[in-house]
């Protein structure tokens, strides 16, 4: 089987060159390997995505002169296959409705802050404090038919003790070097979200479900999204999906060294090329010369 990769942008803004380097290198490494490329649209947030974006996506793609295999996946017009995939860790008993609403949560974590220091994500944000887990079955039953807006999460405790030692193959290297065989460690990010009231999926649901289904071999992506990875390998254990490579890649970053945004405009893909750029001149900007 070839492998397969994929560059999974998220349409919610145009691209600068920290995409180009990320859909370069999977290009590139697609070629070398003689594998297939796919291009997936992260559009699940529809309050930030929009199409005009994917529309311009397509072609910056083209102008810096990849191609990529057809159809293009469309996370929401997958809905479906998310809800199963939670269907499923529901039915293990991991999944709980949590009822507070972000400036509660806030609040709550605040009052434990007072108390010492409280552990936060590899991301920096506070975990959740795990208050809606204990909640009796009756009322979780009256809040859900109360209408109040909820957020499903994963017992990261309990899925932890289904599938221990998990481990990933990382072709790439992590933050602070890792390569090689790495310890996942999702217990680092607390009882993660993993789909809303109104919305079926999360970031990480979705991309497992994807990776699995589009028989993804080898995912690169930037090293913002490594520790990630352990939150990934937790999900594919728990529904039984195949194990992807990983190959995270260092980061694009401005003059001040920070990482780049998509209202970064200095390193838009647009507005270099505006600029008179060309894409073997992005190629070379990003060190792919
Ligand atoms: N959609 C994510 C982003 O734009 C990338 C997801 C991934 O590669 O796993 O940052």
């Amino acid at each position: 089987m070839p492998p397969v990769f994929r560059f999974a942008p998220s349409p919610n803004g145009l691209l600068h060159l920290g995409h180009a380097y990320s859909a370069l290198l999977n290009f590139d490494r697609a070629r070398e390997a003689g594998g297939r490329l796919l291009l997936r649209i992260e559009d699940i947030d529809a309050t930030r995505c929009r199409p005009e974006y994917e529309t311009a996506i397509d072609e910056d793609l083209a102008w810096l002169g990849i191609a990529w295999q057809r159809p293009v996946r469309r996370q929401s017009e997958h809905l479906a296959d998310y809800r199963a995939a939670l269907d499923k860790l529901s039915a293990l008993g991991l999944v709980y409705p949590a009822f507070e609403s972000r400036a509660e949560i806030a609040k709550l974590v605040a009052a434990r802050e007072a108390g010492g220091p409280w552990p936060r994500d590899p991301d920096g944000a506070p975990l959740y404090s795990g208050e809606a887990k204990s909640l009796a079955a009756e009322e979780r039953a009256g809040l859900i038919a109360s209408g109040v807006p909820y957020a499903l999460r994963l017992d990261m405790d309990a899925a932890c003790r289904r599938v221990a030692g998990l481990t990933w193959h990382e072709l790439g290297d992590g933050p602070d070097g890792e390569h090689g065989v790495v310890a996942a460690r999702p217990e680092a990010w607390g009882d993660v979200i993993l789909a809303r009231k109104e919305t079926p999926t999360s970031y990480h649901l979705s991309v497992v479900v994807d990776d699995a289904l589009q028989g993804v071999s080898e995912v690169v992506r930037g090293q913002d999204l490594f520790h990630a990875s352990s939150v990934h390998r937790l999900l594919q254990a728990l529904l039984g999906l195949p194990e992807p490579a990983y190959r995270h890649h260092a980061l694009i970053r401005d003059s001040e060294g920070r990482k780049l945004s998509k209202s970064s405009r200095s390193t838009g893909l647009r507005e270099l090329r505006d600029a008179g750029a060309s894409p073997a001149g992005i190629r070379r900007l990003v060190g792919l010369g």
